[in-house]
């Protein structure tokens, strides 16, 4: 059976709730009726709100770029999956690059937070993708096995359903370059590969893994027709309603 795609949009650290608020009425309008794809829009924690009740019986769902993998606590500035549920969001990002990059996400939280994500209800987006020097060195292959093997330690396949995979090269993020569709092929087939041996074969057939990578409206249509790539993760280009909507409608 056809994977539906996910188109996804990470708004980063960009957009106030008022901001948030017009985009949502602005593109709502531009995707209406359209099911082809499930769409999600990740705003940052405080717009939350504004953007669900702005989406409120859409076909736009909204979703958070970051969640704690503990119930509650002492954990000043973070956020917890009930929070997230509560406020209306189904999607939330895990493990983006930035995230490893500059707040110290590790594989092993990477996990933790998945597994709080799955066991909450939330559709978990996991960002997996190699560094520039990783790449050149041969070494894309190693590194989305380890950050897959990681990530899926001691996940049930029962529990993995709503598991999707956004493949990500790093040095594609925000840098207006993009993997080629056959580079994106091949990781997407390893990571399948991957989800087969922790989950087998049957959730490995239906997981969506996404490309993300400097995807815009000039390439969204050749993307998204290699029979891999399962929708896309999208910064930049999702910021405005109009991009983000041809993208959505590549
Ligand atoms: C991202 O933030 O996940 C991303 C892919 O960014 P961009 O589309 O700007 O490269």
């Amino acid at each position: 059976m056809a994977r539906k795609k996910l188109m996804a949009a990470n708004w980063k650290m960009y957009k106030t709730p008022n901001q948030a608020r017009e985009f949502i009425q602005q593109f709502l309008p531009l995707v209406h009726g359209h099911t082809r794809d499930e769409i999600v829009v990740c705003p940052p924690f405080v717009n939350l709100s504004a953007a669900i009740e702005a989406a409120k019986e859409s076909n736009v769902a909204i979703g958070g770029q970051n969640l704690h993998w503990e119930k509650e606590g002492a954990y000043t500035g973070e956020t917890s999956a009930g929070m997230l549920l509560a406020v209306g969001c189904t999607h939330v990002i895990i493990g983006h690059s930035e995230r490893r990059q500059y707040f110290g996400e590790t594989d092993d939280t990477v996990n933790l937070k998945l597994k709080t994500a799955l066991e909450a209800g939330l559709t978990p987006i996991v960002c997996v993708g190699e560094v520039l020097e990783e790449r050149e060195a041969n070494l894309t292959e190693d590194v989305l096995r380890r950050q897959c093997l990681r990530a899926f330690h001691a996940i049930s396949a029962k529990k993995a359903a709503k598991l999707v995979i956004a493949y990500e090269p790093v040095w594609a993020i925000g840098t207006g370059k993009t993997a080629t569709p056959q580079m994106a092929a091949d990781a997407h087939l390893l990571i399948r590969g991957e989800a087969a041996k922790a989950f087998g074969q049957e959730l490995s057939n239906q997981l969506r893994i996404l490309y993300g990578g400097s995807v815009k409206q000039e390439n969204a249509k050749t993307l998204m027709s290699e029979q891999e790539i399962d929708g896309a993760l999208v910064g930049g280009a999702s910021l405005d309603p109009k991009s983000f909507a041809a993208i959505v409608k590549y």
